[in-house]
């Protein structure tokens, strides 16, 4: 069990695509559906920047947690991971008139389907290890207690809990149509978060 630290901050940590972007709609004609290598496909989800502007509001650091294993597939490249990311960014910035995303971080590594060596390995921030949620606590001082994770994967909610969150305090979303999810969409899982569950 996890316990309140002085100092430290409280998070939502946030899968990126199907969460934040409407990821697998932009691509559901490519090779593989959900690959997204190009910043003009980018889509923000409904209500998605009201819901990430209340939990600003409400003191919660917002952190994105991503697997881009199509880097090692090939089917796209760092650099366009990157371009992606700066668009997503760009795209709340409008919406909000300010960026309320702490950080993004992402892990290109695949143990099997790779195609690129560099890439193809196995990695200990891939989901479901917890490495992105402890990298970014240890890094930017964020207190796990009280922190939440939302994600449209099974996978994105068992990181959160190999880090330590209690289950309670993670929402596997709807918007990816997996069985057994916790709410529609992003903005009802900060309803519940800013409701305190
Ligand atoms: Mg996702």
């Amino acid at each position: 069990m996890l316990t309140a630290a002085a100092g430290l901050r409280p998070c939502v940590f946030l899968d990126r695509d199907d969460t934040i972007t409407d990821t697998y709609g932009a691509t559901r004609t490519h090779a593989v559906p959900g690959d997204m290598g190009d910043p003009s496909l980018v889509r923000l989800l409904p209500g998605v920047p009201a819901a990430l502007a209340a939990l600003r509001r409400a003191g919660y650091t917002l952190v994105v947690f991503t697997s881009q294993g199509g880097v090692a597939r090939g089917a796209y490249s760092l650099a366009q991971v990157e371009v992606v990311n700066d668009r997503v960014r760009e795209l709340l910035t409008k919406e909000l008139g300010e960026q309320p995303l702490e950080a993004i971080y992402y892990v290109p590594f695949h143990p099997t389907t790779g195609t690129d060596p560099v890439f193809t390995r196995e990695h200990d921030w891939r989901k479901p290890g917890p490495g992105m949620v402890l990298a970014a606590a240890r890094e930017l001082g964020l207190d796990l207690s009280r922190s939440w994770a939302v994600g449209d994967k099974p996978r994105d909610v068992q990181a959160a809990v190999n880090a330590g969150l209690a289950r309670s305090r993670c929402f596997l979303l709807a918007t990816s149509g997996e069985a057994g999810s916790d709410c529609a969409d992003l903005p009802a899982a900060a309803e519940r978060i800013l409701a305190g569950a």
